[in-house]
């Protein structure tokens, strides 16, 4: 018996009293779309704040259009669903917010041309997603799937099995998370976030054309990279061996925050540690997740009144 709460069909209920049939499309075909979020308690003002929340559900929204899973609830909707919930569920310390929208009509085929659309949003405690502070990281032989195979830029369920073969490769080679290649044989991203590359003085990170999902952190990497470091950054491909010999090599996104990768397929990345500048987008960005850098607080949505 569960006592936490869902938002289900645009209301709060008690999560145990969902449920989802054997039969349901999304079970047999992973046919959905979903969404990772994240709240971040502040200790001292007692204060949960919901990050990027609109962001979020524009990409929700995005990805159901896409794949024709659309819904009625708007962005507004959501984003005080979520509030509601997290409120509902007491949730005091940083949380992780999981919005799943699905096919659950439970006849036979994997059709998307239907009207039983679902929308659940479910919370849960995530403190931190990487198991260290430094990664050390492996290519994967998996290779991303494309925009005409499954659109990358929509984070659909499905293609959660492409990042899952690829950790469970790279985790039993020893490494810590996977990085694919494009087809093409460029530098994509990691089972389940952005990555970037330093080097001579320029952030480097992979263009939406090379087949990321175009992650709400990423972007906010670069904006920090740009705006309060004065960095120069670039979105272009990136090769395997570019990885080798950058400066620095680090991840981006939700779960996984700013992480540093220390070593990629055995090749030591600059000496071995966090570099400078990964250590300062990690200060920038926990700077501003809990609303105290006022150039930010637009990003953050307070959860409970004061
Ligand atoms: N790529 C993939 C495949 C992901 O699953 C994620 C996590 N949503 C990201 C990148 C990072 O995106 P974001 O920063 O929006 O969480």
């Amino acid at each position: 018996m569960s006592e936490n709460y869902v938002y289900y069909q645009g209301e709060l209920v008690k999560e145990d009293d969902v449920k989802i049939s054997v039969r349901s499309k999304a079970f047999n075909y992973g046919l959905g779309v979903f969404e990772g979020i994240r709240a971040y308690w502040d200790d001292e003002e007692e204060q949960l704040y919901g990050f990027k929340l609109k962001e979020h559900y524009e990409r929700l929204k995005q990805s159901a259009k896409t794949v024709n899973l659309n819904f009625d609830l708007t962005v507004d909707d959501l984003c005080r669903g979520t509030v509601e919930l997290l409120k509902k569920n007491n949730c005091r310390q940083t949380t992780y917010i999981r919005p799943i929208v699905y096919n659950d009509a439970q006849d036979i085929g994997p059709t998307l041309d239907v009207k039983d659309v679902k929308v659940v949003i479910y919370t849960q405690p995530l403190n931190k997603y990487a198991g260290k502070p430094e990664l050390s990281v492996g290519v994967t032989s998996w290779r991303r799937l494309s925009n005409n195979q499954l659109p990358p830029r929509t984070k659909a369920t499905a293609a959660y099995m492409n990042s899952a073969l690829a950790a469970l490769e790279t985790k039993r080679a020893g490494f810590d998370e996977a990085i694919f290649l494009t087809n093409g044989d460029n530098v994509c991203e990691g089972s389940g976030e952005n990555i970037f590359i330093f080097k001579k003085g320029k952030l480097i990170t992979p263009p939406p054309s090379d087949n990321i999902l175009e992650g709400i952190t990423r972007e906010l990497v670069m904006k920090l990279a740009r705006e309060e470091m004065g960095l120069e950054v670039l979105e272009r491909s990136i090769s395997r061996s570019e990885l080798y010999v950058a400066d620095e090599v680090f991840f981006s996104g939700t779960a996984m925050e700013v992480t540093p990768i220390v070593e990629v397929d055995h090749r030591t990345i600059g000496n071995g540690h966090e570099g400078e500048v990964c250590k300062q987008i990690k200060k920038l960005f926990f700077g501003l997740t809990t609303g105290r850098n006022p150039k930010y607080t637009e990003s953050c949505t307070p959860v409970y009144e004061k």
